[in-house]
């Protein structure tokens, strides 16, 4: 038992045998809590395991640090079905599109984060080339729907002259590739997103992740320097030294096969 903790670091209840191995006691909510502990030792490790592997030409052992997703999903030939859903999809709202109330389509699209970076931060060439080396792993969520919805559909209709339904369906899937990533979105594709940046919705356009976000206080700390990995587990995947324009040099220090 020695060396074991005899107390719940959830709770601070006292621990049997068994539970003292994990440390945990058997209460929902201090296992709840954990999560976010774990996942924090998880990131302590690949830290200490990607500042040990950094070489000496960077001169960045004291670098500010950014954690990425990696895509891990395989390629695939995208079904007929999957392609039928998007169709299904994309009539659905170009029809409630339709019903919007004009000028209020700007209000209608979804938002999300951006994690604290701003709108001038947000286009630098630094976060483009940070999203290419982890190959789109928050693009998963983006199904056979690709976040689109009737106010993205408006906000195309109120730019250019009138389009008939029909023709914003068919365009929208022209660009549906003929091979995509397996449990990602439709047009997730081996070199990225497949739809024009004017076309997606307002959530793929705005998303940026909480690893870009350290990217840019990495950069900031650095005085234009940092140091961002790739991460499977606690495994880095490539590692990369930037600046603000991108990727300057880059390890591998875990084989992806
Ligand atoms: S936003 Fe983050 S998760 Fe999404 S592609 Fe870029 S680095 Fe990957
Ligand atoms: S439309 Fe493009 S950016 Fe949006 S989730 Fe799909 S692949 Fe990713
Ligand atoms: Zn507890």
């Amino acid at each position: 038992m020695s060396g074991q903790p005899r107390h719940c670091r959830g709770c601070g209840c006292e621990l049997s045998t068994i539970q003292s191995i994990r440390g945990l006691c058997d209460n929902p909510e201090c296992r709840r809590k954990d999560v976010d502990f774990q996942q924090r030792q998880r990131r302590q490790t690949a830290l200490r395991i990607i500042r040990a592997g950094l070489p000496a030409s960077w001169q960045a052992k004291n670098a500010g640090v950014a954690v990425l997703p990696r895509n891990t999903e395989r390629l695939a030939p995208l079904s007929g079905a999957r392609i039928e859903a998007l169709r299904q999809h994309l009539e659905q709202i170009v029809i409630e599109a339709g019903e919007l109330p004009d000028r209020e389509f700007e209000i209608k699209e979804t938002s999300t984060t951006t994690n604290g970076i701003d709108a001038k931060q947000a286009d630098l060439p630094v976060l483009g080339a940070a999203c290419g080396l982890c190959g789109g792993h928050c693009c998963a969520t983006g199904g056979d729907s690709a976040w689109l919805e009737p106010g993205t559909i408006r906000r195309l209709q109120w730019r250019l002259l009138p389009l008939a339904d029909t023709r914003i369906i068919e365009h929208y899937l022209s660009f549906v590739p003929e091979t995509g990533y397996e449990n990602s979105c439709i047009y997730h594709a081996e070199n990225g997103c497949c739809l024009p940046r004017s076309i997606r919705s307002n959530v793929c356009n705005q998303y940026l992740c909480k690893g870009l976000a350290e990217v840019v206080q990495g950069l900031k700390d650095g005085e234009g320097r940092c140091v961002a990995a790739t991460v499977i587990g606690v495994s880095p995947i490539t590692v990369a030294l930037f600046d603000t324009l991108g990727i300057l040099d880059t390890i591998k220090p875990a084989s992806e096969e």
